[in-house]
């Protein structure tokens, strides 16, 4: 509840940020209706897509939980594109998330949706965090000389990754306002949108086959828009497999990539739990189900 927790402040760097990126995300969508080109708007189809591969397969399923290896240039393209996506350095990022796991919907959760849905999704973001982040958790990463070099220089590494490259693809294609607008900004605040809606909506809305002792939740629905990561409840309870949908159909891009880049060396050791342990997590929320007081 709010009244047990100290008064959040904002954070004005964030929130001057955030709000100039949704105003030239509208000036993008402007862009977009009056010099409609294909080459702008596929480029940011793209770079959506490499910046999202780069959260959920390298911020999130590689840096926060180590549920597979890679070979550095995949780990540099990660980090570059993560960067992109302007959701702090990949260090901080997986401090924040794993603080998530260990605390979920605890008052220390970053992202406690029991503060409620839009404290979850953004209203984090915009405040200051309480404490300065413990970076002891993480401390696996910092040998990683790749994680601290992006994270020594984030600022220069997420304005190469989101504004220079993304204008020198409009300029490639003659229109390089284009590029910063659409491919820029217009593809980071619906990016950061999808990424905030697993801290909000995917702590509000959908199944919890595998877990009852978090909010987290299974859908397809944000699924979609985040490469896979809406299987959010499976992710809670068995964090250390590579997978987020864990059945063959469970629409989860994330995955097929991890496991197809394993076919051709690029990635290695993927973790995975086994079905009979997933059977039994499944079984024992049926029988929570049925005979509520028991569990
Ligand atoms: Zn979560
Ligand atoms: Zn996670």
């Amino acid at each position: 509840m709010m009244t047990d927790l100290a008064k959040p402040r904002l954070d004005w760097t964030n929130t001057l940020f955030l709000g100039f990126s949704h105003l030239m995300a509208l000036g993008g969508v402007y862009w977009l209706i009056f010099h409609w080109s294909w080459p702008i708007f596929l480029g940011a189809v793209a770079w959506f897509g490499m910046c999202g591969l780069s959260i959920t397969g390298g911020y999130h399923r590689l840096f926060s939980h180590p549920t597979y290896k890679a070979i550095w240039p995949l780990r540099m393209f990660y980090l570059l594109f993560g960067a992109a996506s302007v959701q702090n350095s990949a260090l901080k990022w997986s401090a924040d998330h794993r603080i998530h796991h260990k605390f979920a919907d605890q008052e220390r959760d970053p992202y406690n949706i029991n503060r409620g849905f839009w404290w979850a999704h953004i209203g984090w973001v915009l405040c200051q965090a309480p404490s300065k982040v413990d970076l002891s958790i993480v401390s696996d990463l910092q040998k990683d000389r790749l994680v601290m070099s992006q994270h020594n220089h984030y600022v220069w590494w997420a304005v190469m990754g989101g504004a220079i490259l993304p204008a020198l693809v409009g300029w490639a294609f003659g229109d390089p306002i284009g590029g910063v607008l659409v491919i820029g900004f217009l593809r980071l605040v619906v990016q950061w949108h999808a990424t905030f809606s697993i801290n909000s909506v995917a702590h509000s809305i959908g199944s919890q086959p595998y877990d009852t002792e978090s909010t987290s939740r299974d859908s397809w629905i944000t699924a979609i828009l985040t490469l896979g990561e809406g299987y959010h409840n499976f992710h809670h309870r068995f964090q250390g497999d590579y997978r987020n949908g864990v059945r063959w159909y469970h629409l989860d891009p994330t995955k097929w990539f991890v496991y197809s880049m394993s076919k051709v060396g690029v990635t290695r050791d993927l973790r995975r739990v086994s079905q009979e342990v997933i059977d039994r997590a499944k079984e024992s929320v049926r029988k929570q189900d049925k005979n509520p007081t028991a569990a």
